[in-house]
């Protein structure tokens, strides 16, 4: 008999599907919009968001192996990764981009990494570019002595990750016309966009400046599912400068959607979703009567409460 060395991801008790929560906003109402919000920041208290439908097939798939994965000095992914090694048993490793800060105390988010017992090993940016060529994979695996390990890449996004998120979408079935979603890797986007019956569409907004999402979404969307699935597109213009960038407007924007609304707005990723959506809704780029659900994919880090 073959017994699993250690507990599923099932065992922490997801709130699966997410709760979707119509709200009353008029920047939306008055282009005759109705406004859902699909709360994956509700999924679990710690492996929040879209970081629980990436992470949780990876972690089945590591069956009891250290969990190897990559990330910046702020990654979500890596603490979400951290937490669920705590919570299921597992040994995590984050490899961090940024040989400096191996000298340096702890930023509050590598700090909860590692207080959730992630073994952290930093690498040089040129390394760290480099991280998926197989030489340079191996020689940190062998580096860590870790040659056995499950790896998962920066931001969870590979082929496991993205099948996943198409329970995104089949849990908005019948609910939205158009499904929005802030994108880093793009791996969340590529999997909704699958899940959506036809007819839906959905709508990615990149984090990141650049443009070079559209393809990072086809290439994903051929790994995991071998061609293109559903209808879905990115708008360009809500980055705020790039990653972790902010502007005086987003801030505004992020504080009063929060209080208006009572939603804890996660200010990488989510307020810039949500701004972009009342820019777009305002231009009329939804037909009146369009139902659009904002995917809330994670929540502010450290907790404001
Ligand atoms: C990681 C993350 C994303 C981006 O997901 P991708 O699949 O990499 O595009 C979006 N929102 C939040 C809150 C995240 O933590």
């Amino acid at each position: 008999m073959i017994r699993s060395a250690a507990p599923g991801p099932g065992a922490l008790a997801p709130r699966l599907p997410s709760p979707v929560q119509e709200l009353s906003d008029e920047r939306f109402a008055r282009h005759g919009v109705r406004l859902l919000l699909k709360r994956d920041d509700l999924i679990h208290p710690e492996l929040i968001g879209n970081k629980w439908r990436k992470l949780a097939p990876n972690l089945a798939a590591a069956d009891g192996r250290t969990v190897v994965t990559f990330g910046g000095a702020y990654s979500n992914h890596l603490r979400a990764t951290a937490a669920a090694g705590r919570l299921l048993g597992l040994p995590t490793v984050g490899v961090v981009r940024g040989q400096e800060l191996a000298d340096r105390p702890l930023n509050p988010s590598l700090a909860r990494c590692a207080a959730d017992g992630m073994r952290l090993h930093f690498v040089d940016r040129s390394t760290y570019r480099r991280k998926t060529e197989p030489d340079t994979l191996a020689a940190i695996l062998g580096a860590l002595g870790e040659e056995g390990a499950h790896v998962v890449p920066e931001g969870g996004s590979n082929d496991l990750a993205v099948r996943g998120c198409r329970a995104l979408g089949e849990e908005l079935r019948g609910r939205a016309d158009v499904v929005a979603v802030a994108c880093g890797t793009g791996g969340t986007l590529a999997g909704l966009a699958a899940g959506l019956p036809p007819g839906a569409r959905a709508l990615g907004t990149p984090v990141l400046k650049g443009g070079f999402l559209g393809d990072e979404v086809r290439a994903l969307q051929e790994r995991a599912f071998g061609g293109p699935r559903g209808t879905w597109s990115l708008d360009d213009r809500f980055h705020c400068g790039g990653y972790a960038r902010t502007t005086a407007a987003l801030e505004a924007f992020a504080a009063d959607f929060g209080d208006r609304h009572g939603v804890p707005v996660e200010r990488l990723y989510v307020a810039k979703m949500l701004f972009g959506l009342a820019v777009l809704a305002g231009e009329g780029a939804f037909p009146r009567g369009t139902t659009l659900a904002a995917v809330v994919t994670g929540r502010p880090f450290p907790d404001p409460a």
